[in-house]
């Protein structure tokens, strides 16, 4: 009944955070942020912030939104791209770790340990746009809906007859049109990171946007993709790139110890599909 109204309200909700978040946004909170050095955040910015660091301890550090600077650096930001020499990495490396970002909770406020640090949240606001953007359609009485915000989905109910929503999976290695296979969810996000969406090519190299926090260079491990699905839209994000950089190993292992919060499916460079056992009856492949 209120789907238009719902969808109106979702469409200013995704145009408030991206005021918000967006590093491109000299308006923004976090650009202001990364100007200043220090400053207090709103509820959203601050919770974000909050679980990124979170994210940071649990991933041992994969997962790392002070990237920024070396982001810059690689030109990802205004699309000027061009491969840094590693004299402006090694200098830039000692700005990208979030462990020397200090966050209040109670006050939200935010202080950068090393002058020159900027932070990034562009690893997790879509997973948590989705998830806001689930309790609004919830808010609104809508029991069944789909969000897509460019490789993030989050499924909210069922379809309308009831049966599950059916997700397709990229083939990391095809067009935009190959899938791998197709996930039947509900009440679920389903995020995936992969080296074939955003990156450039210079002199045969590939360089992706996701980038190892312990080099500086893109991540360029065993994995075309990692998809995660958790009923919480920012971990799924966060997860996402993460589980990215550590590689197929180490994402297993990461996985085992985490099996309660997400399941995960994998492909890895030798073409393979990796899927966790708990979506097997969920996961349909070709
Ligand atoms: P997409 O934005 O294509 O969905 P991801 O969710 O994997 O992909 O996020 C990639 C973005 O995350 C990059 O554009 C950059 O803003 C940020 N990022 C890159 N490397 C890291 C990292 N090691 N830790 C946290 N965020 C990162
Ligand atoms: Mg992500």
């Amino acid at each position: 009944e209120n789907a238009e109204a719902a969808v109106d309200a979702a469409q200013a909700e995704i145009e408030r955070l991206d005021a918000l978040l967006s590093t491109g946004d000299a308006d923004s909170e976090i650009a202001k942020l990364n100007v200043d050095g220090s400053g207090e955040l709103s509820e959203d910015a601050g919770y974000l912030t909050e679980r990124a660091l979170e994210l940071y301890q649990e991933t041992d550090g994969a997962f790392d939104i002070a990237i920024y600077p070396v982001m810059e650096a690689w030109g990802f930001p205004t699309q000027n791209f061009q491969v840094p020499s590693q004299e402006t990495l090694d200098q830039l490396l000692p700005l990208t770790d979030a462990g020397n970002i200090s966050c209040d909770k109670e006050t939200r406020k935010i202080s950068f340990g090393v002058e020159g640090m900027k932070i990034d949240l562009g690893g997790i606001a879509k997973g948590y746009t989705g998830q806001k953007l689930a309790e609004l359609f919830q808010e609104y009485g809508v029991s069944s809906a789909l969000v897509s915000l460019g490789g993030n989905i989050q499924a909210i109910g069922t379809k309308p007859d009831g049966s599950s929503w059916k997700v397709g999976i990229r083939d990391p290695k095809g067009g935009q049109q190959d899938y791998i296979g197709v996930l039947f969810v509900e009440n679920q996000a389903v995020v995936t990171s992969g080296g074939y969406e955003r990156y450039f090519e210079e002199d045969g190299e590939t360089y992706i946007h996701i980038i190892n926090p312990r080099t500086g260079y893109p991540a360029d491990g065993d994995l075309l993709s990692v998809t995660i699905v958790s009923r919480d839209g920012t971990l799924a994000d966060g997860m996402s790139t993460a589980l990215y950089i550590m590689g197929y190993e180490k994402a297993c292992q990461f996985w085992r110890q985490h099996r309660e919060e997400f399941n995960v499916i994998l492909v890895t460079d030798d073409g393979k599909i990796h899927i966790s056992e708990n979506l097997k009856e969920n996961f349909q492949t070709e």
